[in-house]
């Protein structure tokens, strides 16, 4: 069985752990790994690390910096298939998925090969007479992401890649569901030249969690989950004085409306509602039909997804894989009888999909229909291959139901109404949006991060948010003298 540990000052820790996790291979329910769980000790061993390579690393030049970056770009690109085949593994989620994952995370790394102009400062000459004025933005120190399940490449890049970039030194607490692409990253990283203790990595759970939040060397803490977590550690790393952004869960509605293109907007709702098994928090939960579309799209979307083959993640003919444990499908079907009792139609019953033999973590892709607002299915993030069809009268009313959720991550409309589409865009309170457009992840160099109870604090990540999240800013004001200087003078300075 494979033994997963801590990565520490440039290699792999070689303490004895007190307490270990399963990972499992989602495919087969049967547990492949031991992951070592940090204790609070092995938490202060990391930053000690992250500490230690700090003054070293802020002072490195952007030219050195971006040599690293470049080299470390080169080097997951070549090993992109191998981190996927470890993400499929522990996830489940099939190849392509998990290969499209770490494309994302590269682009951040791309983003990041950059530094040396995202960190240009602004310069004024003379802001008052033989004054100057400069500003800088430099390193923050230690910093720690905590990142989760469902993106255990994708996610982790978007923080640590900025984060190094900009002078600091990273801790990483990845799910201990899938640990380990990390890993294999903190090797590539070894291997394109970055000094060690810059990238370190603790595997864990809440006690490594707690151990960071209340750390008094760790300066900013970036996390990926889901709301109660993310509003835990917002409020806990804020009270011990750090900079946090806290990313949380959603529940991503489809607004579809009577003029829309329908084969566009089933296919676009099946792709989005169950890739990755509707693990990804930019997911589509919820299609919201406009009158009186509602019955043409559910035949549509049905149609769609009778053909969807759901099988083992590296199996190239699978299309969906499984979900990433047993509780957590347990959890997921349980919202189909909860639907069904609550009043909803099983459209599509999941549990009646051709599904492989075994005891894998599987459910097939569920539609319910005639979904409303006070059903649980519609209340919970669900984060499993379940659309619910919510009808709905008007642009409107569909309007109204998303901004009386308390999520804000994704959102979408489907339309051929360039008007209404642009209206959408202006009026909704979402933090990330598509017009005709299922998943509107944004590109590295824009940011990414819902509003609402989708983020607490107010960054979001990577593009110059991120830039910004990871850097502090200083203005200098300088003047050298010359024999013109004129003396004391109290009064608060002005510019003449
Ligand atoms: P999770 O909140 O259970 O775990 C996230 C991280 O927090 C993990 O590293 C985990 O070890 C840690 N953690 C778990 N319980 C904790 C506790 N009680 N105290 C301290 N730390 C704890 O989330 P998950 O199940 O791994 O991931 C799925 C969730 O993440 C979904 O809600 C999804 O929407 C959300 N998500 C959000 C985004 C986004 O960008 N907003 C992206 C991906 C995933």
């Amino acid at each position: 069985m494979k033994q997963i540990t801590h990565w520490i000052g440039g290699k792999r820790w070689t303490g004895t752990a007190e307490r270990h996790g399963d990972v499992y291979d989602p495919a087969t329910g049967q547990v492949s790994g031991r992951v070592d769980l940090a204790s609070a000790e092995d938490v202060d061993a990391a930053v000690a690390a992250a500490r230690e390579a700090f003054p070293a690393w802020r002072d490195a030049s952007l030219t050195k910096r971006a040599g690293v970056l470049f080299a470390f770009r080169e080097l997951v690109a070549r090993h992109r298939d191998d981190l996927a085949a470890l993400i499929t593994s522990e996830h489940g989620k099939v190849r392509a998925d998990a290969a499209g994952e770490v494309a994302r995370g590269l682009e951040v790394v791309e983003f990041a090969c950059g530094i040396p102009h995202l960190l240009k400062g602004g310069y004024s000459e003379n802001v008052s007479t033989r004054v100057d004025s400069y500003s800088i933005r430099q390193p923050l120190g230690v910093v720690a992401g905590i990142t989760p399940f469902n993106f255990p490449a994708m996610v982790p890049m978007w923080m640590f890649p900025i984060a190094i970039a900009c002078g600091n030194t990273f801790v990483l607490k990845p799910s201990e569901k899938d640990p380990s692409a990390s890993l294999l990253l903190a090797e590539l990283w070894r291997e394109a030249g970055l000094p060690d203790g810059v990238f370190n990595v603790v595997h864990g759970d809440k006690t490594a969690v707690d151990a960071l939040l209340t750390h008094p060397d760790v300066s900013a803490v970036s996390f990926v989950g889901s709301t109660p977590i993310a509003r835990y550690v917002y409020e806990t790393g804020t009270a011990h004085g750090k900079r946090v952004q806290a990313l949380g869960g959603a529940k991503n509605h489809m607004l579809v409306l009577p003029d829309a293109d329908l084969d566009l907007a089933a296919d676009a709702a099946v792709s989005a509602g169950f890739g990755s098994a509707g693990e990804r928090c930019m997911a589509i939960s919820a299609v919201v039909a406009v009158d009186p579309v509602g019955d043409e799209l559910v035949a549509k979307i049905k149609e769609r997804v009778a053909k969807l083959t759901v099988g083992p993640g590296d199996d190239d003919r699978s299309e969906m894989g499984p979900l990433v444990t047993g509780p957590h499908r347990d959890k997921v079907t349980s919202y189909l009888d909860s639907g069904v009792a609550q009043g909803a139609t099983l459209a599509v019953d999941g549990r009646e999909h051709e599904l492989p033999d075994g005891s894998g973590f599987w459910l097939g892709p569920t539609v319910l229909d005639h979904v409303t607002p006070e059903m649980d299915c519609y209340r919970d993030e669900i984060f499993g291959p379940v659309l619910s069809i919510v009808r709905t009268a008007s642009y409107e009313t569909g309007m109204e139901l998303i901004a009386a959720n308390p999520y804000g991550n994704g959102t979408a409309v489907f339309t051929n109404d360039g008007g209404a589409a642009r209206r959408f865009c202006n009026e909704v309170e979402v933090g990330m949006v598509g017009v005709n457009v299922p998943i509107p992840v944004p590109m590295a160099y824009y940011s990414f991060g819902g509003w609402k109870a989708s983020l607490f604090g107010d960054t979001h990540m990577h593009g110059t948010e991120g830039v910004h999240f990871y850097t502090r800013g200083k203005v200098v004001t300088s003047r050298w003298l010359d024999p013109s200087h004129g003396g004391v003078n109290l009064g608060f300075p002005t510019n003449g």
